[in-house]
């Protein structure tokens, strides 16, 4: 029986501003005692000072942290120097992707890896087991693939190039999740397979975010929200039921953890993280 994983990702502030109030937020986080708080990475390094600010400071507080990596437009001598970087600090775990190609970078500045598989491999051949791997899935798909098996193969390129762990993309639907999670188990991989949890607190931001990463909102949910307008408190009062019920039965279902999107925000996460009785500091 593995021990369930519920973990928090952050994003980098732009600002001081927004740095000095993801301070505080990750106080109320860090409250809830979660596995690891996982701090994203722009493709292209366009993040770059951004996220090594975020993870020296939750080392700092002796938080364990694992940044994520988005290796698309990157040299390998560039993952090379953030992976030494992150040994110095203490970092054992990490979360492997391809990321997206920031618009106006062009074709020649793509860099040394094309797929998240590549990238798996290139930290386990230097950095041999240094890192617990972490990689995305995607239960809906991925928006570029261009059909269900062949992104399932691609996916199971990353397990079989030494990731332990994958967290998925959110979704609303939880048997997309468990479909995918029997995919796995018949194709031979054990690997946790931890669903991303995306709380409801802003319907406008949701939907374009949906539109993008190929989740989808279901349309009895999308309805409600849209019905809601302007009213901020129905629509969080909503949302909370929807994701503490999605959660619910993800849990339920044998879901090996649950890592929460919190787009810089605890009030949400917290309320979630009470209701579902996680385990606490
Ligand atoms: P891959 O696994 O490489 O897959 C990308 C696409 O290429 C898929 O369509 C796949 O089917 C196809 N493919 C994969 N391998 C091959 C191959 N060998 N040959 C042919 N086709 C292949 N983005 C960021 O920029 N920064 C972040 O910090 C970040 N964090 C994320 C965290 C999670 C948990 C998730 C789910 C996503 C995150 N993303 C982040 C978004 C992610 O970078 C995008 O979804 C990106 O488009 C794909 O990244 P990937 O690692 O899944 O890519």
């Amino acid at each position: 029986m593995i021990t369930p994983l519920y973990s928090v990702e952050l994003f980098p502030p732009k600002t001081a501003e927004g740095m000095a109030k993801l301070k505080l937020e990750i106080s109320q986080l860090n409250t809830l005692n979660p596995a690891y708080f996982s701090v994203t990475y722009g493709a292209g390094g366009s993040t770059r000072e951004g996220t090594l600010d975020t993870v020296n400071w939750l080392r700092e507080l002796n938080i364990d942290t694992a940044p994520h990596l988005a290796c698309i437009g990157s040299t390998r001598e560039q993952v090379r120097e953030l992976l030494t970087h992150y040994q110095t600090l203490g970092i054992k775990r990490l979360v492997a992707l391809r990321g997206d190609m920031p618009s106006g970078m062009g074709a020649g500045e793509r860099g040394n890896f094309h797929y998240a598989n590549e990238l798996v491999q290139f930290v386990r051949t230097e950095f041999s087991d240094a890192f617990s791997i972490e990689v995305a899935a995607y239960p809906e798909y991925h928006p570029q693939s261009s059909n269900p098996a062949r992104d399932f193969e691609n996916f199971k390129r990353k397990v079989d190039a030494g990731a332990d762990g994958a967290i998925t993309q959110y979704f609303y639907n939880a048997d997309a999740y468990f479909a995918f999670v029997t995919n796995c188990q018949r194709s031979g991989i054990n690997i946790p397979i931890i669903p991303g949890i995306m709380p409801i607190t802003n319907y406008t931001q949701l939907a374009r975010f949906s539109d993008t990463c190929g989740a989808e909102i279901p349309r009895w949910i999308r309805r409600q929200l849209e019905g809601f307008g302007d009213d901020v408190e129905s629509i969080r009062a909503f949302g909370h039921e929807v994701v503490l019920n999605l959660c619910q039965q993800l849990i339920a279902g044998g879901a090996p953890g649950l890592h929460f999107y919190t787009m810089n925000q605890s009030a949400p996460i917290v309320r979630l993280w009470t209701e579902l009785h996680l385990p606490t500091k």
